[in-house]
């Protein structure tokens, strides 16, 4: 039995699945015009867990997971007008950088990932039915949501309508009937990516997107819909209201599930603060992706978590610790007490400190590859991949110590510490260990 905390309700509900052997997830993807950072990878290795989680309850057939791609977008416009390259050149190589940095993090690619300009024509559906209902209108090349349409609109963020325009951060448009509503298709001048429609040539809005490609490719009602906290308004919000207007009333999921923000000491990391760290940058200074991972996994997903230089370094340790339980055994049984803690609203804290409570190594690594962990050979995890380029270091500061040269050798002993790789004197020799 699994609990999850369901944002809408506001409590942790025990998940029942509209059918178990065909269990529907849909987490909101990255749009794709500039590199991860770490607070990125946070939704991608929490429902990347979750959904492990579900396979190892109800089946390795029983979930399909979809995580979009926003591929059509303002700042994906920009960006490819500022090199001069179609936004496809753009979209094509910030994809294939995600999906590097993601596996990087033990992260499974997705059973499904709808690409947006692949699904104009659903989009375009959902508005026409949108619009025949009387919950949006066309003005001025635009459509637009009617918020007033619809008496629930605002239940899920529970903002009053003031906060809601505010938070909309709308520009008064005269074509608006009210401020609150919102764009679901948008005109594109000359020279800009769009398609046509029955309003004119141009391109959908951002939250259209997702409730057309769930409704395509998982249905109308969905078991679990996920995303950062950031997304509940206006993002998830009006997804809700588009795709509950569009179904008669249907509810678009049955549990809501957001994480919280990765932090930079008092601010959340983003892109418009400018204090971002790269999951790129993380790997290039050589941090494994495993240790990252468990770094997003210490916390409890749901509550903010600090970005420091000593998480990252803890999680290096508890792994080295880990893997000196584990070696090279085979994966036995998963803890009863991992799945016990993942299964209360996936509480990867707990579940950590019942990892460094298993003594039988079997046990532990299949406990741990539950979380994504232990993935690595024993031997190349603390001996690292570039022993190459270690072992010339090491040539040479053998030569130097025997022409007595010693604050050559120290430099050299130095500047592998410096990366990490830990030289040690004994009567055979000089060994090698990651530190
Ligand atoms: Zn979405």
């Amino acid at each position: 039995m699994i609990r999850l905390y369901d944002t809408l309700e506001r409590e942790k509900r025990t998940f029942e699945p509209g059918d178990p052997k065909r269990i529907t997830m849909y987490v909101c993807g990255p749009t794709v015009y500039g590199r991860a950072h770490i607070g990125n990878a946070r939704p991608a290795v929490v429902f990347d867990t979750l959904a492990r989680l579900i396979r190892h309850h109800y089946g390795a057939d029983s979930l399909t997971y979809a995580r979009n791609v926003t591929d059509v977008d303002d700042k994906i416009i920009a960006a490819a007008e500022a090199e001069q390259v179609d936004p496809a050149v753009i979209t094509a190589r910030y994809e294939n950088f995600y999906l590097e940095d993601m596996r990087a993090l033990g992260v499974r690619d997705p059973d499904i990932a709808p690409h947006a300009t692949a699904e104009i024509g659903a989009m375009v559906a959902m508005i026409g039915a949108l619009i025949g209902k009387g919950n949006a209108y066309a003005a001025d090349g635009h459509v637009l949501f009617e918020v007033a349409s619809d008496p629930d609109y605002g239940s899920f963020s529970r903002r009053h309508r003031d906060a809601m325009i505010a938070g909309a951060r709308v520009e008064v448009a005269p074509y608006k009937r009210d401020p609150a509503d919102f764009i679901l298709w948008k005109p594109s001048a000359d020279g800009v990516i769009g398609w046509d429609s029955p309003w004119g040539r141009g391109r959908p809005g951002w939250h259209i997107e997702c409730s057309a490609m769930i409704r395509e490719h998982l249905g109308e009602t969905i078991d679990i819909h996920g995303g950062g906290l950031d997304l509940i308004f206006p993002h998830h919000e009006n997804e809700m209201a588009q795709s509950r207007c569009a179904h008669g009333g249907k509810a678009l999921a049955r549990y809501w599930a957001h994480n919280g923000f990765v932090d930079m000491g008092a601010d959340k990391m983003s892109k418009s603060l400018g204090n971002v760290i790269g999951v790129d940058e993380l790997l290039a200074a050589g941090h494994r992706g495993e240790t990252l991972r468990l770094a997003l996994l210490s916390s409890h997903y749901r509550s903010p978590l600090p970005w420091t230089g000593k998480l990252v370094a803890q999680s290096k340790a508890t792994l080295d610790g880990l893997y000196r339980v584990a070696r090279d055994a085979a994966a036995g049984a998963v803890d009863d007490g991992v799945i016990a803690a993942l299964s209360d609203d996936l509480n990867t804290p707990l579940a950590m400190a019942r990892l460094g409570a298993i003594g039988d190594a079997s046990a532990l690594k299949a406990s741990a590859q539950m979380l994504g962990l232990l993935t690595m050979d024993a031997d190349a995890w603390f001996r690292g991949g570039d022993s190459e380029g270690i072992e010339a270091l090491m040539e040479a500061r053998a030569v130097a110590k025997a022409r007595r040269d010693f604050a050559e050798a120290d430099r050299i002993r130095d500047a592998l510490t410096s990366e990490g790789v830990l030289l040690e004197d004994g009567p055979g020799g000089t060994t090698w260990r990651r530190g």
